[in-house]
């Protein structure tokens, strides 16, 4: 019998906007018989140690990683970084500014808020976020509780999106920057969910195009919640423009039924997985 290993390359903790801690994270993925765990927290990497902690004495490996938030031709665009050395100074110190520029932002969107009439959205969304991160996430839950919506999904949908009360366009790092950063830290930079951007053809050619020419080598081919057909899509791309294939549930929350750790569609044979000169 051929035991297949379970990767799951993405997924957020309590330190981006995740609702698991790292260890509470840890656990579920044991519970799901994932064999190799990539934290990808939004723009930073408090959870890694405590991830780490949380694996010993388990079969279980743990991959240090995270999602970095980029703006190209004035999309946002997520790029993750797999392998990464934490401690690498560059990497981090593009991470804090990122985390300062959600900082200003998260002022801005509760001003735009507030014109709407929803007062006290910053020390709300607050509440609901690490010492690290503050994303839109923790503003949704905020007007969740306030009841001015009756799901995040709902929240993102009526206020936090384009043309949207509480939208401010992001700023984030550039392509090059962020697929630099991980690359100098020894990591392998990946693109998150080419998919969910909605770009045309051409433009996605044009995006891996960029990322290629900056060092980066991988995208995601399986992610969780995805139309099969979606899937052999992206593993044609990804053999068309000779990259390495990832996978990921980019699981955040237990509350979200449709996403789960660890259960994620096969990955195409057609495919060069990732992690095929990883030794662990
Ligand atoms: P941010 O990086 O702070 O702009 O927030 C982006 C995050 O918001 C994503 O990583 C998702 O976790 C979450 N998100 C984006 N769109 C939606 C949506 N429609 N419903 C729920 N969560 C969303
Ligand atoms: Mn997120
Ligand atoms: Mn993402
Ligand atoms: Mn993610």
């Amino acid at each position: 019998m051929v035991v297949m290993t379970c990767y799951d390359l993405h997924c957020h903790s309590t330190a981006s906007d995740g609702s698991l801690s790292p260890a509470a994270l840890v656990a579920r993925a044991l519970d799901n018989e994932v064999d190799v765990l990539a934290l990808t927290d939004h723009d930073g990497t408090e959870g890694i140690v405590a991830a780490q902690q949380a694996v010993q004495g388990s079969d279980m490996t743990l991959i240090a990683g995270v999602e970095i938030s980029v703006t190209w031709n004035g999309a946002t665009i997520h790029i993750i970084g797999l392998n990464v050395d934490i401690e690498n100074q560059n990497l981090q110190q593009g991470l804090a500014t990122l985390r300062s520029y959600r900082s200003t932002r998260a002022v801005e969107i509760a001003k735009r808020l507030e014109k709407s009439g929803i007062t006290g959205a910053y020390d709300g969304a607050r509440k609901y976020a690490s010492e690290v991160m503050l994303g839109r996430v923790h503003f949704a839950k905020f007007l969740v509780e306030q009841g001015h919506a009756k799901s995040i999904n709902d929240v993102f949908k009526r206020y936090l999106v384009r043309n949207k009360p509480g939208y401010v366009p992001g700023d984030w790092a550039t392509l090059a920057d962020a697929v630099t950063w991980i690359t100098e830290a020894g990591g392998q930079a990946v693109i998150a969910h080419p998919a969910r951007y909605k770009l045309t053809a051409t433009k996605l050619g044009r995006l891996i195009t960029d990322f290629k020419n900056a060092g980066g080598v991988g995208m995601e081919v399986v992610s969780g919640r995805q139309h099969p057909e979606e899937i052999k899509t992206l593993a044609r791309l990804a053999n068309k423009f000779e990259l390495m294939a990832s996978c990921g549930s980019d699981f955040h929350t237990p509350d979200n039924n449709w996403i789960e750790l660890g259960r994620l569609q096969p990955m195409p044979e057609i495919c060069t997985p990732i992690w095929q000169n990883w030794t662990q």
